[in-house]
Formats: C-alpha cells, sequence, structure tokens
C-alpha cells in the first residue's frame, strides 16, 4: 500500500518509488495517478478503481476483492494512493481486510495533500510565532450532515484547522468554525491542484472564503487551511506564484528533443503539453554521409558547419560506424550555429572554431570568414534558404549533405489540438520554421488570437508567419532558455486578473 504523494510525481517516496517500478499490478485511482504514469513497467496490469464519469463506481468491497485475487494468484501489487495511504483515504479499512485474509503486505507512508497542500502554496502549518497546533479534518462533514462525529470547538480551538474533501461545503463550515469562536477575520487559503501544473489558491478571511473559492470556480481536489499561518505566503510565495504558473505553454519540438525545453518550462511553474509536430529520420541511404566521412578523414575539409545537434549526432553515428573518432576533423575547422550545436560537438570532445554572435544559420553565414576551399555543410533535408549562397559569395566551394531528414508527424492528439482550437493553451512555441510548417498542417486552423507564438529566432518566425501564425514574440538569445525567457516576457504580460493573481494580501 503506496503513498503516492500529493500529486507531482517527483514527490513519492524512495521507498514507494521502488514498489511502484517492480509491480505486476497497480490498483489505483485519479489521485497519484501522475506518478502511475510515469513510473510503472509498461507490462505491468493497471487497474482503475477511481470514480468513473456515467459509470458504476467500485465498491470498497470490490477493490479489497481485486487486491486479494490479485495477491493471491502470486503477484507483487501496489495499491497506489493519493497522499498518505492513512489519511482519508479508506487505506485503513483496505489494510484491515488485507489481514483479515492473511495476505501480507506493507504499508509504505507518502507525503500527505494535508500538510504538502498548505505548504507548497507558501503556508507553513506551524510556526513558533504563529501556530502551535493543527488539527486535520474532513469537510464532508460540515453541519447538517447526519451523525457528523466533527467536533467543532475542537476544530476552532486549534492553533491552524486543515480541511480535506468537500470543497463545496465550504460556507457551513466557515460558519461552524466562527459559531464555535474561530475570528471571521482568520486568514483562510483554499489550494486546488496543489503541488500540480495547474495549482491554484485563493485566499480570503474565513467569513468570505466560501464566495472567494466559488468566484473563482474552485473544483476538487482542494484543500482548506484557516490560521493565521495562512499570512505567511504573502512573504514565502509559493509553487503557484512562480513566473509560468497557471500558464499553459505547447511544445512543438520532437519527442527526443522536447524534454529539455519543456523541463526548463516546468521548473518556472508552466502546464507543459507536449505536442510533436515533426519527428526525424535517419536518411534514405547513408552514402552521401559516408562519403563524407572519408572526405573528412582525407582532409578535404576547410571547415564542417553544423547548424543543429541533431546534425552532429547524425554525422556522429557515422564516424563512428567508419571505426573513426573526433581525430577526423583534424585539418577541418568547425562552426556551430550555437551553444545547444557546441554542447553536442563537445560530446565528441570538438570545440567548435566559430559560433556567430546572434545564434541563427543567417548569422554564420554573416560571421564566416571569406577564403576558399571546401566546406561541408551537414544539415537536414529540409531548411530556411540562404546560408549555402552566402558562403558562396565569400569564395567557398559548399558541399550540402543531407545528415538526417525531418518529416512532418501525421497527426497530433485529438486533446491537444482541441486544447489549441479552444484558446485553452496560452502560448505556442517553436525552435524551428519546419516544425512551424508541419505543426499548422497538423492543426489546419489559425489558432485563435489570444494565443501567444514565442519563436526562437527571426528565421523560425519568417517561417511561422509565413505558415500563418501571427507571432507574439521572438527569442532575443536564439536557444533554449532564450526562447523560455520569450516565453516568461510574453506570458507575464497576459496574465494579469488571472487565478494566480488572486493571492492573500
Ligand atoms: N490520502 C490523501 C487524501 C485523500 S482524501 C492524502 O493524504 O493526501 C482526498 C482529498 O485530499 C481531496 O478531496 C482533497 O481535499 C485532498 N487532496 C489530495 N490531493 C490534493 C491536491 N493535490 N491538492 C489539493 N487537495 C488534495
Amino acid at each position: 500500500m503506496v503513498g503516492a504523494g500529493p500529486g507531482d510525481p517527483g514527490l513519492i517516496t524512495v521507498r514507494g518509488l521502488a514498489l511502484l517500478r517492480g509491480a505486476d499490478v497497480v490498483v489505483y485511482d485519479r489521485l497519484g495517478a501522475g506518478a502511475l504514469k510515469r513510473f510503472v513497467r509498461p507490462d505491468a496490469k493497471r487497474v482503475y478503481v477511481g470514480k468513473q464519469p456515467k459509470q458504476h463506481t467500485k465498491t470498497q468491497a470490490e477493490i479489497t476483492h481485486i487486491l486479494i485475487r490479485e495477491a493471491r494468484a502470486g503477484r507483487s501489487v501496489v495499491r497506489l494512493k493519493g497522499g498518505d495511504p492513512f489519511v482519508f483515504g479508506r487505506g485503513g479499512e483496505e489494510a484491515e481486510a488485507l489481514a483479515a485474509a492473511g495476505i501480507p503486505f506493507e504499508v509504505v507512508p507518502g507525503i500527505t495533500s494535508a500538510i504538502a497542500g498548505p505548504a507548497a502554496a507558501g503556508i507553513p502549518v506551524t510556526h513558533r510565532d504563529a501556530a502551535a497546533s493543527v488539527a486535520i479534518a474532513t469537510a464532508h462533514e460540515a453541519p447538517g450532515k447526519a451523525g457528523s462525529r466533527i467536533n467543532w470547538g475542537a476544530l476552532a480551538s486549534a492553533d491552524t484547522a486543515i480541511f480535506l474533501m468537500g470543497v463545496e461545503r465550504l460556507a457551513g463550515v466557515a460558519r461552524a468554525l466562527i459559531d464555535a469562536g474561530k475570528p471571521a477575520s482568520t486568514p483562510t487559503a483554499v489550494i486546488q491542484d496543489a503541488t500540480l501544473p495547474t495549482m491554484r489558491t485563493v485566499a480570503a478571511p474565513l467569513s468570505r472564503i466560501a464566495s472567494a473559492a466559488a468566484r473563482a470556480k474552485i473544483r476538487p481536489p482542494a484543500i482548506t487551511v484557516v490560521g493565521e499561518v495562512v499570512s505567511l505566503r504573502d512573504v514565502l510565495g509559493g509553487w503557484d506564484t512562480r513566473p509560468l504558473s497557471g500558464v499553459r505553454v505547447l511544445v512543438t519540438r520532437t519527442r527526443e528533443q522536447a524534454s529539455e525545453l519543456s523541463a526548463i518550462l516546468s521548473e518556472l511553474g508552466a502546464d507543459v503539453l507536449e505536442a510533436p509536430a515533426i519527428r526525424i529520420e535517419q536518411p534514405r541511404s547513408f552514402a552521401a554521409l559516408d562519403r563524407a566521412v572519408s572526405r573528412l578523414r582525407d582532409g578535404r575539409y576547410a571547415w564542417v558547419v553544423l547548424t543543429s545537434a541533431n546534425g552532429v549526432r547524425a554525422f556522429a553515428a557515422r564516424l563512428r560506424a567508419a571505426g573513426l573518432d573526433a581525430r577526423a576533423f583534424a585539418a577541418a575547422k568547425v562552426a556551430a550555429v550555437g551553444p545547444g550545436t557546441a554542447d553536442a560537438l563537445a560530446s565528441l570532445g570538438i570545440v567548435p572554431d566559430l559560433i556567430p554572435p546572434s545564434f541563427t544559420t543567417d548569422a554564420i553565414g554573416k560571421a564566416f570568414p571569406k577564403g576558399s576551399g571546401r566546406v561541408l555543410l551537414a544539415r537536414a533535408d529540409v531548411v530556411e534558404p540562404g546560408l549555402e549562397e552566402a558562403m558562396a559569395r565569400k569564395g567557398w566551394d559548399v558541399e550540402r549533405l543531407v545528415a538526417y531528414r525531418l518529416r512532418g508527424q501525421t497527426s497530433m492528439a485529438p486533446e491537444i489540438r482541441r486544447a489549441v482550437l479552444d484558446g485553452e493553451v496560452d502560448v505556442l512555441t517553436f525552435a524551428s520554421g519546419g516544425t512551424a510548417r508541419a505543426f499548422m498542417k497538423l492543426l489546419k486552423r489559425k489558432p485563435p488570437a489570444r494565443t501567444k507564438v514565442v519563436c526562437i529566432g527571426p528565421v523560425t518566425a519568417k517561417a511561422a508567419r509565413a505558415a500563418g501564425l501571427r507571432v507574439a514574440a521572438v527569442a532575443r538569445v536564439h536557444t533554449i532558455p532564450g526562447l523560455v525567457a520569450a516565453v516568461v516576457d510574453v506570458a507575464g504580460a497576459k496574465t494579469t486578473g488571472s487565478p494566480r493573481r488572486a493571492r492573500a494580501r
């Protein structure tokens, strides 16, 4: 029985992760499913026992029956539960049933949303000056519910009171606390989707929290925190006050290349969607690449020019296939379009002789020296025009090599396409012109005017405009971090009045 933590997949325990990775069967519900997607073996059996719209929801008896049946079949079963298994998750009941059936089991505690949710919102549940006691209760048992066992007097006298579940009963909870003696002015916060990219926090005095949450359309899962500690959020800030909190960003790079960009955007709080518009394929034949490799070894090139990390990898692969290494470059100088390409070269032990001051293919052409001799230009099959001509004008004999091919993806995930067309994605990012063209082919219509398009550089922006997009910003530095900085700029301009501003004052 493994606690998955409050939502962010990084908040599962090391022990929980090890068991999840080794599981034959994982029985899960909606909370904690993020860890499941990331870490479970692809061949493991997944059994969903959570709520399903318009469908019969599994009863507790049915769930324990599944656990017992799978365990008796000799499988290693993980019952994955959001937060901590024993905090309002009915984990206790499931464990009792396993004990009664004689099934050996282990409980792996998890980080409970009751404490981690407030922490992620910048609210310490205890504080030397502000709170020496915490009470955790369910809001489901707000006054009016028959058979409620909640002691409202005790909750009102705890320095910090935390309520799980039942956000729709917030008004009743607030009234009951005030009736039991809690000052109406007590700082209160409601935290939705704590630690997830969709996290939102609304703060207001206790007497006004229900209307504030309703206005902000707060939905489950959400936690309510009542106490002086809530005002510390103003000083501490939370996961949802990062530069891209509440901003949805689409990454259109290839699946292999998306992760670097996605990781930086996520660190800044963005809700990142990935829809690769293109993919990389090997050339139809390696003959041209292999010929270039042997010419390089024979010292026939004065320069080798690389305009992408993909080109470096494709070339390096054929170098290795020929039993060669970086020494084959001995006689040649090397140019790289920018730091990403230079990093890829660094893994071969090569430091470029030329990186233009601005990281575009146009800038390579400008920065390239005059001279004569042969230049190898290793690129994709479909590229923005201009570079070869610029080099030829400087006297070089340019040999253009297709190191890899770019192909448009044949489809885009329908839910992502719909989100883009419905204006639910705030920013679209493009790191190459080919990607922008391929993306528009998949989208088939223009995105709504409120969606901001951000491009890595002027060459990409030109291609994006030609494909029918309105470009909101072009990165000043034409690198992935530069692209992220431009996303932050356009998102900052947009989010005034968005939920992330609705924080404690
Ligand atoms: N065992 C879980 C709680 C299960 S009860 C734990 O320890 O966290 C389900 C309730 O937990 C939800 O209704 C909500 O109040 C709270 N919850 C769980 N995850 C949450 C999250 N990421 N953000 C806000 N509330 C969350």
